[in-house]
This record gives C-alpha cells, sequence and structure tokens, in this order.
C-alpha cells in the first residue's frame, strides 16, 4: 500500500502537462493546452489538459483522470507502477506501507504468517492421514477416478463425521482467533 500523504505529494509535485507533453504534442489554448487524443481516432484536438485542476479530459471519448491515470491508461502501466516511474521522474522514492512499521510489528507479522502456514500443513497431515485410514472414503475417490498419486499431489485429505475429531488440531483452532500469540501444540 502506498500512502495517500505520499499520492497527494507526488501529484503537488508532477506538472501533469509534462506528464502528457513527453507522449501527446500539446498545444496552448486559453488556460489549457490541446492535442489529438491518444485514447481514440480523431482528426481535430478534443484533448484537452489542465494545468491548474491538473488533470485531462477528452470531449471526444470522455477520457479523464489525473497524471497517474494518464501513464495507466496510455502505457497500460499498474497503480503502483505508475506512482513509481512519476516518484522518479521528480527524484521522490516511494515509501511502502510496511516499511513505516516497527520492528516488533513487522516480527509479529513475520511469526503470524509463519504460524498460519504452520498451522495449514497440520492440517493437511492430519486430514490425509484420516484419509489414509478410511478404506470407504479411498473408495469413493478411486470411483470418481482419482488415483493415489493424484490424491498425494493435491494434498486430498479426509473428514471424519465422527464427533471424536470434532477439534482436531490445536494449531487450527488457535489460527481462527486471530490471537497474536499462537498455540504450537502438536495435533
Ligand atoms: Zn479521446
Amino acid at each position: 500500500m502506498i500512502p495517500q500523504s505520499f499520492i497527494q505529494d507526488l501529484l503537488n509535485r508532477v506538472d501533469i502537462v509534462d506528464v502528457v507533453g513527453k507522449y501527446v504534442q500539446l498545444k496552448k489554448g486559453g488556460a489549457n493546452f490541446m492535442g489529438l487524443c491518444p485514447f481514440h481516432n480523431e482528426k481535430s484536438p478534443s484533448f484537452t489538459v489542465s494545468p491548474t485542476k491538473q488533470f485531462y479530459h477528452c470531449f471526444g471519448c470522455g477520457a479523464h483522470g489525473s497524471a497517474i491515470g494518464f501513464l495507466m491508461e496510455y502505457s497500460g502501466q499498474s497503480y503502483p507502477e505508475a506512482v513509481r516511474e512519476l516518484a522518479q521522474s521528480v527524484g521522490m522514492s516511494v515509501p511502502e506501507e510496511r516499511d513505516r512499521l516497527p520492528p516488533g510489528q513487522r516480527a509479529e507479522q513475520q511469526a503470524r504468517s509463519v504460524a498460519l502456514s504452520d498451522a495449514m500443513t497440520r492440517a493437511t497431515d492430519f486430514y490425509r492421514r484420516q484419509l489414509r485410514g478410511a478404506p470407504q472414503a479411498i473408495q469413493y475417490l478411486k470411483g470418481r477416478g482419482l488415483t493415489g498419486e493424484i490424491a498425494a499431489q493435491f494434498g486430498l485429505g479426509y473428514a471424519p463425521m465422527t464427533g471424536r475429531v470434532s477439534k482436531p488440531c490445536s494449531a487450527v483452532t488457535a489460527m481462527t482467533r486471530s490471537r497474536p500469540r499462537w498455540s504450537k501444540r502438536a495435533c
């Protein structure tokens, strides 16, 4: 995520006339600049760029937007790519939201994602073990044309209907509570 305050600073620093002017030949006409619209085919200019409002507008096809929108539409860039290119052109560097996290919080986030994937692995192992011990489920899968290799490849498992395994894995239980501390107990 790019902070919105940075986008505002960037748009204040950039002049849309320069940005569009790199790709479209613009001529001053009154308060605005005019040119042939790059987004539709035309012989007389209906594409305008407003230096005061810092946006472009085409009276022919309705294309409209800021300097960021222009780059995205003109060169097919994604939003972050367009922001980065514009920032570079005025010597600014794009801060990422995650860079602003204090180190402690970042470590916690990392620990959380490790705990989550650990919980998922445990859950997968658990249900795969259940499948191995359930001949009727294996029979069902074979009936649907699935081999043991396919089941292994896609990590297929089986959830028995007995209440005995209603709490199959403490790690998974902990995961759903979205607490900062994670249960590390095995299933
Ligand atoms: Zn147009």
